[in-house]
């Protein structure tokens, strides 16, 4: 049977627009739906614009390290619309380029919601129906709005963070992951009375302990309010138009804003999976096989909607790989082993692999080589902020099978890292390189 296309993308984030653009590449006949902005969640409303509110924060500690290099500085002050405004000119630069890419590649692009009627039947939201032999679903993820807790409709989500009429005063930020600690950040760097409110024992859970540690040590020094072991409860709205959030225990804090960072949830209502016979699995995720395919055999889902690993290099890879397995008829499976990630915190983390805790139960003899110091750059500035970096290496083969970064640039490392990671290089490796001098990442490869 001819269809209209041959593969039909729903979802126009990083990875439903990689794999259309690449797809067309090869001649298909590709159509993409957004209901949206081309982009996603990582261009829009996320890692993007997260990025350039970090950069944005990290004017105030430069400001008050200034004076030690010999920079006398005027009066400053901080414009939260003219922020916004520049960030909402360049995104819509970048979702241009997006666009522009699928252009080019005469990948066919209908700005609606698509939903699907049958395995080969999309239904477009202006009434059009169109028929593709292959789907893909690539709809991404939204904030978990905690419906159940009292109050919730208050409190703002990383997605209206970027678009806040004015800077909120103080707020609130429910949460210990990777969204509330990157703008529990943000917003202390921008002069906010930050509350963070969490769960556990210490913020970030599943990284390494030490980092861990330090982490939450160095924002509470720099002010930043931690409180662990805490659940919320409410959120009011006062007279005063303010919010009072409280805690589990009673505690009561005001504040302008309260912004709930608890999760996301794969965007998969409505699509009319359910009706096909797919089931879903936890938070409304698609299941998919390790090529990313699901129980129906013409129907792929990848990225954030799937609920594997919730980050954008990652879809991206899942849409080369079903690519790859699917046009060019070579099985190739996802790669979710040895993820390089960073938390834009302050001061920032870069990962590779397992955490030392979890290294000590998979290697009986792991070596942990340990640098702690204080960077040249903020030490000279009388800043007492110490960077680590750990090195985890299993002693029987001497392969280094982890590292842990917490300080200046840590992500930038976290990737370079996670090449000879990857390719299971030893510490000898490491030993046997030069240092680059003067840098902090020479510490990589001068430890003993
Ligand atoms: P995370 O899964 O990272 O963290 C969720 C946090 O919310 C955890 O601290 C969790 O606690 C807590 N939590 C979950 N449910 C509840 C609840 N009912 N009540 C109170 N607390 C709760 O999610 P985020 O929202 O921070 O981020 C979503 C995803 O976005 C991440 O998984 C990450 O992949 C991606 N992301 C990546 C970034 C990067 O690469 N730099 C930046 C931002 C987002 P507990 O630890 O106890 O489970």
């Amino acid at each position: 049977m001819a269809y209209d296309f041959d593969l039909f993308v729903i979802g126009g984030g990083s990875g439903g627009v990689r794999a259309a653009r690449v797809s067309a590449q090869l001649g298909k006949k590709v159509a993409i739906a957004e209901e949206y902005r081309f982009g996603g969640t990582c261009v829009i409303r996320g890692c993007v614009p997260k990025k350039l509110m970090v950069y944005a924060s990290q004017f105030s500690e430069k400001f008050a390290d200034a004076p030690a290099y010999g920079w006398t500085l005027g009066e400053t002050s901080f414009d939260w619309p003219t922020l916004i405004a520049n960030k909402d000119r360049e995104i819509e630069r970048l979702e241009h380029v997006y666009r522009g890419g699928l252009d080019r590649t005469d990948v066919t692009i209908f700005d609606e919601r698509a939903t699907l009627k049958d395995k080969h039947t999309v239904q477009l939201a202006s009434g059009k129906t169109v028929t593709a032999d292959t789907i893909l679903i690539a709809t991404g993820a939204r904030p978990n709005p905690h419906e159940s807790l009292p109050g919730s409709e208050l409190a703002i989500y990383s997605d209206d963070v970027f678009d806040l009429k004015e800077l909120p005063k103080s707020i609130v930020i429910v949460g210990g992951g990777y969204i509330a600690v990157e703008f529990a950040n943000i917003f202390h760097g921008l002069g906010v009375d930050t509350t963070v409110v969490y769960r556990g024992q210490r913020i970030l859970g599943g990284f390494d302990m030490e980092l861990r540690e330090h982490l939450q040590n160095e924002m509470q020094s720099k002010g930043i309010r931690i409180l662990c072991h805490t659940m919320f409860k409410s959120i009011a709205r006062r007279e005063d138009g303010r919010l009072d959030a409280e805690m589990s225990d009673g505690n009561i804090i005001c504040a302008d804003q309260v912004l709930m960072a608890i999760g996301r949830l794969p965007n998969t209502e409505g699509l009319g999976l359910e009706a096909l016979g797919l089931e879903l699995g936890h938070n409304g995720a698609i299941p998919v096989d390790d090529y990313s395919r699901t129980a129906i055999d013409n129907i792929w889902a990848i990225g954030d909607v799937t609920n594997r690993v919730q980050l954008t290099p990652v879809a991206i890879h899942e849409a080369m790989c079903f690519v790859e397995t699917h046009w060019h008829d070579n099985p190739t499976r996802p790669d979710h082993e040895i993820i390089p990630t960073a938390v834009f915190s302050q001061p920032e983390i870069g990962t590779v692999g397992m955490t030392e805790e979890e290294a000590a139960k998979t290697y009986p003899d792991l070596e942990v080589y340990r640098a702690a110091f204080r960077p040249m750059k903020t030490s000279f500035a009388g800043r007492d902020e110490r960077m680590i970096m750990k090195l985890l290496v299993d002693a029987a083969t001497k392969v280094v099978v982890a590292a842990h970064i917490i300080g200046p640039d840590a992500g930038e490392m976290a990737q370079l890292l996670g090449i000879p990671i990857k390719a299971k290089l030893t510490k000898d490796a490491f030993d046997r390189t030069m240092a680059v001098h003067p840098t902090t990442a020479e510490e990589l490869v001068t430890m003993y």
